[in-house]
């Protein structure tokens, strides 16, 4: 790893979000802190509004009722494309440019989206892929790429934005297993220069060991928050419990 800068990452806080797919609520009422810095890892069975939760944070679905604030401010004053230069996101599949190179897919975001001179896109873009250890990949193209190569040049375009919060959604479940764990060290160092993190993930094993706090959700609410060790050494309820048992 090159130099790293450290980031300096926003609070993050829902208030009584809810989210509806026509009449259907599949949030409820969620109320959630996040202090800047911390990793948050949501954990809960399929269906249970894990990916709803984070599209509500960064507006890509709006909000029945409830807010979210962004460093203190409601994200509903700001415009939604505003608002998503300054909150990066990371899916399960990684979306890239087939026919651009890791450097140029890593450069378009602040070169085209930013408005950034070509030049400092570039240059940018670079220090980014050497963050997360593709400086010798920059030209290769994602199809000459692994999977977890692929994902770490997804994280490092959603940095080149310079976002204050990072959200992954299941970042790791389309990597071959020996891939999984290259882009969870990485998620983990992003943890610690600073940034904030929300985690959607089935990997328990990094929510346990990375994570400041474990958010467990059925059915559309947060049934227990908690540190890691409550939630997994001591859940207490049965939802939980249950959940544990069939993944752990
Ligand atoms: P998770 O990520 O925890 O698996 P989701 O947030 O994807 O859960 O889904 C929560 C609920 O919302 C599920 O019942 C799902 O069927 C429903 N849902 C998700 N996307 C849509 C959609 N586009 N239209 C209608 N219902 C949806
Ligand atoms: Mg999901």
């Amino acid at each position: 790893m090159t130099t790293s800068t450290a980031f300096h990452g926003a609070s993050l806080e829902l208030r009584n979000l809810t989210l509806a797919y026509g009449p259907i609520e599949v949030l409820r009422n969620v109320s959630l802190s996040i202090e800047p810095g911390t990793t948050t890892c949501i954990i809960g069975p399929s269906g249970s509004g894990k990916s709803t939760l984070l599209r509500g944070i960064n507006r890509l679905h709006e909000p029945k009722n409830g807010d979210v604030l962004l460093a203190g401010r409601s994200v509903l004053k700001d415009k939604p494309d505003a608002l998503r230069l300054r909150i990066g996101m990371v899916f399960q599949h990684f979306n890239l440019f087939p026919d651009h190179s890791a450097l140029e897919n890593v450069a378009l975001a602040p070169w085209k989206v930013k408005g950034r001179p070509k030049a400092e896109a570039m240059e940018i873009a670079r220090q980014r892929l050497a963050e997360v250890g593709l400086a010798q990949r920059a030209d290769h193209r994602p199809r000459d790429l692994s999977g977890g190569q692929q994902q770490r040049v997804a994280i490092a375009r959603a940095l080149a934005m310079e976002p204050e919060v990072m959200l992954f959604d299941e970042a790791t479940s389309a990597l071959d297993p020996e891939l999984v764990k290259g882009v969870l060290t990485l998620m983990a160092e992003l943890c610690q220069r600073g940034m904030t993190m929300v985690v959607v993930t089935h990997e328990m094993g990094f929510a346990r060991r990375v994570a400041d706090q474990v958010v467990f959700m059925d059915e559309g609410e947060i049934v227990e928050a908690g540190t890691p060790e409550q939630i997994f050494e001591r859940p207490q309820s049965a939802r939980l419990q249950r959940f544990l048992s069939e993944v752990l």
